[in-house]
């Protein structure tokens, strides 16, 4: 007889999208290494990265950051996946000293399911992400379709032109 509620491992698994930055120390190889570490946890698979961007800062200040998108899917919570990244920017040594300041590393969760939270823990998609280039052009590679609540990528993309962007090899 077959089962009438089969319960598959498939089940707990979330996709998130995060997105990574730095502009301080090795940047390119902290993401690397920030990535890595993140492919090996139990609790997240099939990470996808998209290309390295090299981007002058917005909002912020100092040299250009390297940034880039990861699509994974995890078993862990919202809240859950921002320890392991806060942990991992902690590690890579990422300190505060006032906001927006130049960083080693920094993680965000930017969007996790179709998750809408305003916890300010933990805004969800993360309130900022439709106005940087840094964030759409690499998403954008992951998921060349994706809509936005603010609109397509393409059109979000358009209206943030003046933000220098540009892929590295
Ligand atoms: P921004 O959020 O504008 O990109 P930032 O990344 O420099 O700025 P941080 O100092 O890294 O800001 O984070 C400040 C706080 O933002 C964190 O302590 C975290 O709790 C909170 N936060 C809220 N929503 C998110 C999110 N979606 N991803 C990561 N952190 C978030
Ligand atoms: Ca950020
Ligand atoms: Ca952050």
């Amino acid at each position: 007889m077959i089962d009438p509620t089969p319960t598959t491992d498939e089940q707990v698994w979330n996709t998130a999208f995060i997105g990574l930055g730095a502009n301080l120390g090795e940047a390119h190889q902290t993401l690397l290494k920030a990535i890595e570490t993140l492919g090996r946890h139990a609790d997240i698979r099939h990470l996808q990265l998209s290309p390295f961007y090299s981007s002058a800062p917005v909002q912020s200040h100092g040299p250009d950051y390297v940034n880039a998108v990861a699509r994974l899917e995890t078993r862990l919570t919202p809240y859950a996946l921002l320890d392991v990244l806060q942990a991992l920017e902690t590690r890579f040594g990422r300190e505060r000293p006032y906001r927006n300041a130049p960083r080693t590393l920094d993680l965000d969760i930017l969007l996790f399911n179709n998750l809408v939270q305003n916890d300010p823990v933990l805004t969800l998609p993360h309130p900022r992400m439709h106005e940087r280039a840094f964030v759409l052009q690499p998403l954008k590679n992951l998921a060349p379709d994706m809509m936005l609540a603010q609109g397509s990528l393409n059109d979000l993309l358009t209206a943030c032109a003046g933000q220098r962007i540009t892929q590295m090899h």
